[in-house]
């Protein structure tokens, strides 16, 4: 089994539990754009998002 990539929302700053998992970077970076979308209201993603973003990002 392939290892995932995870980012926790709230290593990326928000005051937020939510896990996002995904398989590769791209999916990843999709998944938490859709969830700051949805959960955070957050209308643009910013390079400095998607930095922060890849920053936190483990494997497990
Ligand atoms: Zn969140």
């Amino acid at each position: 089994m392939a290892k995932e990539k995870i980012v926790r929302c709230r290593e990326v700053g928000f005051d937020c539990d939510g896990i996002v998992r995904a398989h590769t970077e791209e999916e990843l970076l999709a998944k938490v754009a859709q969830h700051a979308r949805t959960v955070h209201h957050l209308t643009e993603i910013t390079d400095e998002v998607v930095k922060k973003v890849k920053s936190v990002i483990r494997e497990e």
